[in-house]
């Protein structure tokens, strides 16, 4: 099935791969790693990683970079401060980062390069850039890119061209030489930053003096060097887009004379309890501090999932048990799939995850819902359904076992495992249990407050407890 995509680049949904070529280079901006990632970071890991995953779903072969940035201001300010090597101190951080990656089951990338292991790389493509007139070294041995020389600076996040093209220094009138720097000013950027005594030893020789890479080059330099002058498709939050990937373009396209990337693939932000998220509200939840709380890193993949890439998602601890229940209706409908098609759990376990080349008997909707933008929420829904109706009419073991291959096909692509535990096997919730919560929702539904509670202890008693979300409620073995 075609793949589509919105293309932040053209504004508009285009078509993946529109030769056909069957092959994807797909780059993705990593994490710094300076410290555990947070839900918002991972929001966007894991809505790539299921593209990624529909992309294999449908036969792609997808080559999957995305880069560990081990060295800019924050690494270094960092590393000094709890008197580590800057090595040692993002070894650290990228093993967390890896085993958090791991337990939210995300693929992991096909090649992960960082910033120090590629210094050579980003040193020659700076001076291709001085060769060509495109960046400039300054008095103090800094060498920045020249805005003024890239006409097309600002096509991503359309800019205003005067905003782009006529400062060289920020508005203060300093020269800014931040890996990161405020969102209003556009400046000449840093792609090389002259040796300061606050770098400590983090210094590299290059034609310019002892230094280190700015933070844009990095990624300029790995993709090239790993997917090629032109590649598919890039991605990352949207807060990247200006000025890292303003800059990632600039950069790229004013050394090669060619497209960068073709796709622009930019994800929304992660809002907390309807706000932003940041470290003076204490909301920069980490995938610890959920299961610290007694969540699982499968309940946050289900959340992060759930909406789609393109809209802002609110994470509410209400949405993370809506998440548990969720799964657990995935798991039930599975476990009573795979009754009907006389499988146990490791013969679904066994199943090929790969979508026919004709359409799915069962389960179309959900794929193409995937394929048709990335639409995760339209696809959980259509899932839904298909799954009620087909445990509503249990089909033949045939046809049960056609529905447990596309069922499989899809959770894979997704990222979600059905977990089969003996209460999800023999799922089936007593009619007593059913009607006793039903009582108990309509109670709730009517403000009888003390009907409600006392329902829902003489379920307790009777061991099984009720979850409530937003719009509904589950049962569940206590
Ligand atoms: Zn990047």
């Amino acid at each position: 099935m075609k793949i589509q995509l919105h293309n932040t680049l053209t504004n508009r949904r285009e078509d993946i791969d529109p030769e056909n070529r069957g092959k994807i280079g797909f780059y993705c901006c990593g994490p710094t790693v300076y410290g555990p990632a947070h839900i918002g970071n991972f929001r966007t890991f894991l809505l790539q990683d299921v593209f990624r995953r529909v992309l294999e779903m449908e036969g792609y072969e997808v080559n999957h970079v995305r880069n560990l940035t081990d060295v800019d201001d924050k690494t270094i300010r960092q590393s000094l401060a709890e008197g580590m090597s800057l090595i040692n101190f993002t070894e650290k951080w990228t093993k967390k980062f890896h085993a958090d990656c791991e337990r939210l089951n995300m693929r992991p990338p096909h090649g992960e390069p960082t910033a120090t292991g590629h210094i050579q790389e980003q040193i020659d493509l700076i001076a291709r850039l001085v060769d060509q007139d495109h960046a400039y070294a300054a008095q103090d041995g800094s060498v920045y890119f020249r805005i003024a020389s890239f006409p097309n600076y600002g096509k991503l996040s359309n800019l205003d061209r005067r905003e782009t093209q006529t400062q060289t220094t920020s508005s203060s009138g300093e020269r800014n030489d931040a890996d990161e720097y405020d969102r209003e000013t556009v400046a000449d950027f840093a792609l090389w930053k002259a040796h300061k005594e606050e770098d400590g030893e983090n210094a590299w020789d290059s034609p310019w003096g002892r230094g280190r890479p700015g933070w844009h080059i990095e990624c300029s330099a790995m993709s090239i060097k790993y997917l090629g002058e032109s590649f598919d498709i890039h991605g990352g939050g949207i807060d990247l887009c200006f000025p890292h990937h303003e800059n990632e373009i600039a950069q790229s396209e004013a050394a090669t004379g060619k497209v960068f990337a073709r796709h622009w693939f930019h994800c929304a932000h992660l809002m907390v309890d309807g706000g932003k998220m940041s470290k003076s509200l204490g909301n920069l939840y980490t995938l610890e501090d959920l299961i610290q709380k007694g969540h699982t890193a499968r309940e946050l993949r289900y959340l992060l999932v759930s909406g789609s890439y393109r809209q802002p998602l609110n994470f509410t601890f209400e949405g993370l048990n809506a998440a548990k229940s969720a799964l657990q209706k995935i798991d039930r409908a599975t476990a009573k799939l795979c009754e009907s098609g006389g499988l146990d759990s490791e013969g679904f376990r066994e199943l090929t995850p790969r979508a026919p080349t004709g359409e799915m008997r069962f389960f179309e909707k959900s794929r193409a819902d995937l394929c048709r933008d990335l639409n995760t929420s339209a696809a959980l829904g259509n899932l839904f359904s298909s799954l009620k109706k087909l445990n509503a009419n249990p089909p033949e073991e045939k046809d049960a076992l056609i529905a447990l291959s596309e069922l499989a096909t899809l959770l894979a692509a997704l990222g979600i495992e059905p977990e089969f535990t003996a209460s999800s096997s023999d799922s089936e919730i007593p009619e007593e249990i059913q009607k006793l919560a039903e009582e108990r929702w309509k109670a709730k539904q009517s403000r009888d407050w003390p009907t409600a509670d006392q329902i829902r202890n003489d379920l307790l008693e009777k061991g099984w407890k009720i979850l409530d979300s937003k719009n509904g409620y589950d049962v569940e073995p206590k």
